[in-house]
């Protein structure tokens, strides 16, 4: 098959992680006979040192021309002066606003061979299976927000169409998997987590075959850590899937591991790792790639429909970290390149 994609490397370790990805998707097209083309664009930091602004419109038009866009990381210290007149992180939210990308999924595992980095070691961490699905266009981030001497507000909303989207999507992925869906609320204080409620609970009665929990948010943070293996999907909405979702990566032990899909209602998509610019180890050559990498999994599994090849990423991916080698913040030496390397020769000879 054809296929178009955008690059966003911004800023930090972003380049050096995506540049990672990009070979892996290379290396995909080559084996299985796929032509995808790549159009790298300016976004962040980057973009506001080329050009004045995070991003340019007709970068934007770019991505919402593609069938996918595999972004980096943006920020970092260069940028973060809070009184600036532009800020990296705009282009971002400007980005998943123009591509219409609501539905935020986060899958997590925890690696057996890396279960001794994870913080909890009381639960049986290698039955740790979830995917996150986090509403993203909508409640408190998009707000009114107002400020006075003494005071401030931050109006969050939702209506039941932007909730019905997402909840529709978390149940489709359900069905996907072991169908079982927690949707997390404060139902007993927000009056936007009582719709949020029940508008999971008429919607259910189209999915009669996925069993439906719903929990507080307080709980869910304490139970994430207490029994994180019993939950397959979760569904929330987005400042508490913010929340949740940092959490849930520190179980995988390191940031550097996970990746995101934010998906509209086409096909298109945005992918990044979870992490940020990571401006502690910028430039080194040390940044796990595998973030990145599997990000670009979850483009051609969501965007491209290529399942066996988004699997057999994920398998060389697993491959390598069984055996290594290991990048410093999974407690090995190997840079960048050796661990893209190594994931590279995996892919060309599975196991
Ligand atoms: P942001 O505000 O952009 O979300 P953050 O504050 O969450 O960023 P990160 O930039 O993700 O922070 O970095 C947090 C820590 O994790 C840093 O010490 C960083 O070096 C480390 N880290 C992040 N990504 C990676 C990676 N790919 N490989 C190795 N270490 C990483
Ligand atoms: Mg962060």
């Amino acid at each position: 098959m054809k296929a178009h994609i955008v690059t966003l490397p911004g800023d930090g370790v972003g380049p050096e992680v995506t540049a990672a990805a990009v070979a892996v998707l290379k290396a995909v097209a080559a084996r299985y006979e796929h032509v995808f083309d790549f159009d790298e664009q300016l976004i962040g930091g980057a973009a506001i040192d080329a050009c004045g602004e995070p991003l340019r419109a007709a970068s934007l038009v770019a991505c919402r021309c593609a069938d996918a866009v595999l972004l980096g990381a943006v920020g970092g210290p260069k940028w973060s002066d809070p009184n600036a007149p532009v800020r990296p992180e705009q282009g971002l939210l400007a980005l998943r606003a123009a591509l219409g990308v609501y539905a935020n999924l986060r899958p997590l595992q925890v690696h057996p061979a890396l279960a001794n980095l994870s913080p909890l070691k009381n639960e049986r961490l290698h039955d740790v299976d979830v995917l996150f699905v986090r509403e993203l266009t909508g409640g408190m981030y998009f707000g009114t927000r107002t400020r006075s001497d003494d005071a401030a507000t931050d109006e969050c909303k939702y209506t039941v169409t932007e909730i019905e989207r997402v909840v529709r999507r978390a149940f489709e992925l359900a069905r996907g998997r072991r169908r079982q869906l927690t949707s997390v609320d404060k139902a007993n204080v927000l009056e936007t987590s009582r719709l949020w409620r029940s508008t999971v609970q008429r919607i259910a009665a189209d999915y009669p075959d996925v069993r439906v929990e719903h929990q507080l948010v307080d709980s869910m943070a304490m139970l994430l850590l207490t029994r994180p293996a019993s939950y397959d999907v979760v569904v929330t909405e987005n400042l508490f899937g913010d929340i949740l979702t940092d959490e849930a990566a520190a179980l995988a032990g390191s940031l550097g591991l996970l990746p995101s899909a934010s998906l509209g209602d086409g096909r298109r998509g945005l992918y990044e790792p979870i992490h940020g610019s990571a401006p502690d180890i910028a430039g080194q050559g040390v940044a796990n790639p595998v973030g990145a990498i599997l990000s670009a999994a979850l483009l051609l599994r969501h965007s491209l429909g290529l399942e066996a090849e988004a699997e057999a990423v994920e398998a060389a991916v697993d491959t390598v970290l069984r055996d290594g080698p290991h990048s410093r913040d999974l407690g090995g030496s190997a840079g960048t390149a050796a661990v893209l390397a190594a994931i590279l020769a995996a892919l060309d000879s599975p196991a």
